[in-house]
């Protein structure tokens, strides 16, 4: 199995995941972390927080500090253009599942 190849494609998948959650609430890395290991992605904080804020960057996230805790933690809600992105991953990606299910 090339590793390589497969990262490139999950890639797209956690960045559709991400957007998904984000829409439903505020996320935040930590969070998102765990819930991608529960769902069988083997990705770590240093991938996936680059991933975070490259779709902030592309203004498909807008990030909000919060402190917790005496820390600072970045929330990421979804934009209405990564809102736009998500509706049309969304229907690729169930086009997609029917043919290939
Ligand atoms: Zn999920």
């Amino acid at each position: 199995m090339d590793n390589k190849v497969l990262r490139k494609l999950f890639l797209g998948f956690i960045q559709i995941h991400v957007l998904h959650h984000a829409k439903e609430e505020a996320i935040y890395g930590a969070w998102m972390l765990e819930e991608l290991h529960e769902h069988g992605y083997d990705i770590s904080a240093g991938t996936l927080y680059p991933i975070l804020h490259n779709m902030e960057k592309d203004e498909l996230l807008e990030k909000e500090d919060v402190k917790v805790g005496g820390k600072i933690r970045k929330y990421y809600r979804i934009t209405s253009k990564g809102d736009a992105v998500l509706q049309e991953a969304r229907a690729k990606a169930y086009e997609l599942f029917k043919e290939i299910k």
